[in-house]
């Protein structure tokens, strides 16, 4: 075991080495954590509505977990199909407007399994270079050949749908919204190759669901594109403020699923008081649109406030702003001075992103108010002035 201690140490030395650090819930403050005993507004969360602490999925889940348990006991396959995930999985496909839908235990798993269900050695799967870790596993678990387009240039996509025309099975997959930059995919030329070439599209839309579309259905609905996805992914775990992940689709699609998604098949269902507390989730995303437009105009006055003090984000209008600093050394002692400042800012370095584009990536919530934003806007611009990130 020698070796491990070596290449700890280069991964410390290449300040890459990466440590859980305790955060605790602040009552009654959706919008913050505690850490070392100190109250920071959390600006690096996923919490994008605000529903991770919502008293009527709190109350959801404690009346199942009294009714059902605390787990379902064995896979879905075998007797862990409990009454709430027929439910939950009839109300995903309203809300979609699907003819089926497939709740898998994470959008780890969803991802893996997907893919690993739908193509294997001897397809092709044409993967965004930014796509998120778990559909690049899917990939690689899959053993279909792993060809990856450059971000979001659809020139390059096409190129590759030449020269791999031949191949059996062809899936196109990517991101709404990319999850550490925070731009949209080109859904629409996505749509109009995956035609062209024949091939299936699938969409992972774990940072848009529960956003966009006028029911929160995500970015697919949004642009009116949802009956030309055939895959279309979504996680619980984000907007939705609990756990989880949903597939939506065609009846046959779910049937194949439910026959070869390994992760459905082989592991034990969600605690069904869980399934219930996104049933509420689902209800309360639906309704309270209010939710999305307060996203939306923090979203738009944090971006506007940043840029004022004249830092160069990212593109694109979502909750997830992106402030790439470069060097892993100076974007850690940024968000270390952040910290002191009052700001839980998490520090994003490879290989969760591309070499030499560390990044402070803050995620807004419907929780934080405008001036909360504004003032910690102010905060970051003093900080980067004091640190040289921002000259
Ligand atoms: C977070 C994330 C996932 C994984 O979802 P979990 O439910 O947290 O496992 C999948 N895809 C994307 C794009 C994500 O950002």
């Amino acid at each position: 075991m020698e070796w491990m201690e070596k290449e700890l140490k280069t991964l410390a030395e290449a300040s890459l080495e990466r440590s859980l650090r305790e955060h605790g819930t602040v009552s009654g403050l959706p919008g913050y954590t505690k850490r070392g005993g100190r109250t920071l507004l959390n600006l690096s969360s996923n919490n994008y509505l605000g529903l991770a602490e919502h008293p009527a999925i709190i109350e959801a889940m404690r009346e199942t977990l009294l009714s059902e348990g605390v787990g379902a006991g064995a896979s879905r396959l075998v007797t862990g199909n409990r009454s709430p995930y027929v439910q939950l999985e009839q109300s995903l496909a309203d809300w979609q407007g699907c003819e089926a839908a497939l709740v898998i235990a994470n959008g780890y798993m969803a991802n893996t399994g997907v893919i690993g269900a739908l193509v294997r050695r001897g397809d092709v799967v044409f993967s965004d270079r930014l796509n998120h870790a778990s559909i690049v596993d899917g990939v690689v678990l899959s053993r279909a050949e792993n060809v990856r387009y450059r971000h979001n240039d659809m020139d390059h996509l096409r190129s590759l749908l030449n020269k791999y025309r031949d191949h059996r099975r062809k899936l196109i997959v990517t991101d709404a919204v990319f999850s550490m930059d925070g731009d949209q995919a080109c859904l629409r030329e996505l749509v109009a190759l995956k035609r062209e070439y024949g091939a299936m599209l699938m969409v992972d839309e774990a940072h848009s669901g529960g956003i966009y579309g006028r029911r929160g259905e995500g970015l697919c609905h949004e642009l009116g594109l949802q009956d030309e996805v055939d895959i279309h992914m979504g996680t619980f775990s984000k907007s939705f403020g609990v756990y989880g992940a949903y597939i939506c689709g065609s009846r046959s699609l779910i049937r194949w699923l439910v026959n070869k998604a390994r992760p459905l098949i082989y592991s034990t269902a969600l605690p069904p008081a869980l399934v219930a507390g996104i049933s509420k989730a689902l209800e309360v995303v639906i309704a309270d649109h209010w939710r999305r437009e307060r996203l939306s105009e923090a979203s738009r006055s944090f971006r506007s406030s940043l840029r004022a003090a004249g830092f160069i984000i990212g593109a694109g209008d979502s909750p997830i702003v992106p402030l790439i600093v470069g060097d892993n050394e100076t974007v850690l002692r940024f968000s270390g001075a952040l910290e002191e400042n009052g700001l839980a800012a998490v520090a994003i370095r490879p290989p969760t992103v591309p070499d030499g584009t560390a990044r402070i990536r803050f995620s807004l919530s419907a929780v934080h108010s405008v001036k909360e934003l504004i003032d910690a806007a102010d905060c970051i611009r003093t900080t980067g002035i004091q640190m040289g990130v921002l000259r």
